[in-house]
């Protein structure tokens, strides 16, 4: 996993202007059955990937807290969520709550989450691609190919898969 993730910045960087051209297709002709084919490629992908054995979202980047991800991880750790934010997050350019550091201070040098039961909203749906109106998110998608090997194997079969 490790060679994956060292080679996959500048994979995607190789993909990013044929992503984009994609994506911006899929935006405008989003086909009938995009739903049904995401959930297909989602499943497919995440039986084949083993998130245990990369945990580079949880290493690079973190997600962002909302009110209720807050009062409820606080809620856990029986602090305040006051107490809760002052510890862990600080507020970022966009005025969203997010981690002070990464890697995230919740993952373990196991690749476990500790809060797993109780994980941000954010980190439960990463990398989004079994969302509903997947081409609404083309933009936060092209990212996430540089991120997360999983999404970019599921961009890549989607590109076999529709055609335009
Ligand atoms: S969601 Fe993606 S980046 Fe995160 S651990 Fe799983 S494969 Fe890795
Ligand atoms: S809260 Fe857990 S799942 Fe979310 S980034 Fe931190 S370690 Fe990863």
């Amino acid at each position: 996993m490790d060679e994956i993730l060292d080679g996959l910045p500048q994979k995607a960087k190789e993909k990013h202007a044929e992503n984009k051209k994609f994506f911006s297709k899929l935006k405008q002709r989003p086909p009938k059955d995009l739903d049904y084919v995401m959930q297909g490629l989602h499943e497919a992908e995440f039986e084949r990937t083993d998130c245990l054995t990369c945990a580079n979202c949880c290493k690079t980047t973190g997600p962002l807290f909302t009110n209720v991800d807050i009062e409820r991880i606080a809620k856990h750790f029986r602090m305040k969520p006051s107490q809760f934010i002052d510890t862990y997050l600080r507020v970022d350019e966009e005025n969203d709550y997010v981690l002070q550091s990464v890697p995230c201070t919740f993952l373990g040098a196991d690749n476990y989450c500790s809060i797993y039961e109780v994980r941000p909203k954010a980190c439960r749906e990463f990398p989004h691609t079994d969302r509903k109106k997947f081409q609404q998110i083309s933009n936060l998608t092209l990212k996430n190919v540089a991120i997360c090997p999983a999404a970019f194997n599921i961009v890549e079969e989607m590109k076999k898969r529709i055609k335009f």
